[in-house]
């Protein structure tokens, strides 16, 4: 029997868990404060983490083209018969809706269960440890957000600071700018549509051939996914601290829980309700993109398996795809949104305040917002988190002793990256669906297989 492309790289996940395991309890030599393993296992997981990595820059090595020539040829095309501005509203409409409804069953989900609390006291064994070492968990916020803005609500509006490069190639040059790269192509797509026709035609041509280019490189590429699936995740499972995870094993299953109704529940209801297609021929067109995304925790890296796979196996139409999916893939992050909220919340249970409408409502506010502008790469939301906390006020005065939890929280995160990303890379493929289905054309109707 032959197996499908996507069955390898699904049997490789479980291998790779399976064997990660194995490598955690037989081989680790220390668990605090970081696990190390012994020699032969560094060399084992090493060596296949490695290969993953080789996968993981393949795929990010044609983001920027991906994008770029996406957006360009998407809005040039809809200038021509003119549904920009259509297009554009259902977009964004959808964008921010899903985000909400995500953030709203995250909101739900741990203010009922409290995963902060035991007996309505914030958790004494968590709240030991993260005093205990709460300087070594400092520095690891600090070692992850290196470079980046964490401070106040003015990080926040720095998000728009970044949409404009100061020198253009900044934004070509760079796989966490992508705010900029997206500004860019927008303006470039404007500007082709009053040019000479001579020039229009020139520029498209060259984009429309980029744009094939990459979609071909990505099908080699994927031909690296099933070993690059196992490095990547025998890495995060080798590595994680069993002792940490049990302690965050409530918080883990709300953010999980969360993720999972927006999933199967909130994404499909609109699919069968607004889009009016089958959600499962969605999740089965949309297989490949779900578990890229789930290994590489990062949506940018699996744009090119989403755009190929909602264009070969959903027929969504290159001018919805090219115009939803590269916008999608950095500004519509549901889970993330949903992930900014639920942390945000645990922390301050920790400690030991319950949160006020008005402030829960600015968490909300803030997710949504801090959302559009995480960029699509590996524990992006931390900062983010960190913009949050540092903005939530208890009787006016702002909340001390934040930056040590987060880094405890670290402890679980890389899973729950794989995760929320997920959610992310699917609430874009079926923002394209529901809207292609708006424009009348017609999709997932024949299951082609990748
Ligand atoms: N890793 C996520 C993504 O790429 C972003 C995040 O939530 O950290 O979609």
């Amino acid at each position: 029997m032959k197996l499908k492309p996507w069955q390898l790289i699904l049997g490789a996940l479980i291998a790779a868990v399976a064997i990660g395991w194995i490598i955690n309890t037989t081989c680790a030599t220390s668990r605090e404060p970081e696990l190390v393993l012994n020699g032969f296992g560094e060399k084992f997981v090493g060596f296949f983490a490695y290969l993953g990595e080789l996968f993981l820059r393949a795929l990010k090595m044609i983001i920027v083209p991906l994008i770029f020539s996406s957006i360009v040829v998407a809005i040039a095309g809809l200038g021509k018969t003119g549904g920009f501005g259509r297009l554009g509203v259902k977009t964004l409409g959808y964008y921010v809706l899903t985000s909400f409804f995500a953030i709203i069953s995250g909101l739900a989900l741990v203010n009922w269960i409290q995963p902060g609390y035991v007996d309505g006291k914030p958790n004494p064994e968590i709240v030991e440890k993260i005093t205990r070492d709460s300087e070594t968990y400092e520095d690891k916020v600090a070692a992850k957000t290196e470079g980046q803005k964490v401070q106040g609500l003015g990080a926040v509006g720095d998000i728009f600071k970044r949409m404009i490069p100061e020198n253009i190639f900044d934004a070509f040059g760079n796989n966490g700018r992508m705010l900029s790269l997206i500004f860019v192509s927008l303006l470039v797509a404007f500007a082709l549509m009053v040019v000479s026709q001579s020039a229009r035609t020139a520029v498209l041509g060259f984009l429309e051939g980029v744009n094939e280019i990459t979609l071909v490189v990505t099908n080699w590429i994927m031909f690296l996914a099933p070993i690059g699936v196992f490095g990547l995740v025998l890495k995060t499972v080798a590595y994680t601290g069993i002792e940490t995870f049990g302690l965050l094993g409530k918080y883990f299953l709300v953010v999980l829980g969360s993720l999972l109704i927006h999933l199967l529940v909130v994404l499909p209801l609109i699919l069968k309700f607004i889009g009016k297609v089958n959600p499962w021929r969605q999740f089965y067109a949309m297989r490949n993109a779900l578990l890229t995304a789930f290994s590489t925790a990062s949506s940018s890296a699996t744009l090119p398996v989403t755009m190929r796979a909602l264009r070969e196996n959903a027929g969504v139409s290159n001018r919805v795809s090219s115009f939803v999916l590269p916008l999608g893939a950095t500004v519509n992050m549901d889970g993330t949104a949903l992930y900014e909220c639920v942390a945000v919340i645990f922390a301050v249970q920790l400690l030991g305040y319950d949160l006020p409408m008005s402030q829960q409502f600015l968490v909300v506010a803030l997710a949504l917002l801090t959302s559009i502008g995480v960029a699509g790469i590996p524990s992006a939301s931390l900062v983010a988190i960190t913009i949050i906390l540092n903005n939530v006020t208890i009787d006016g005065e702002y909340l001390a002793g934040t930056g040590a939890i987060i880094g405890f929280l670290l402890a679980v995160d890389r899973p729950l990256d794989m995760s929320r990303t997920a959610v992310n890379v699917f609430s874009d493929s079926c923002g394209a669906v529901v809207i292609a289905k708006s424009e009348g054309e017609s999709v997932l109707e024949n299951k082609t297989e990748m």
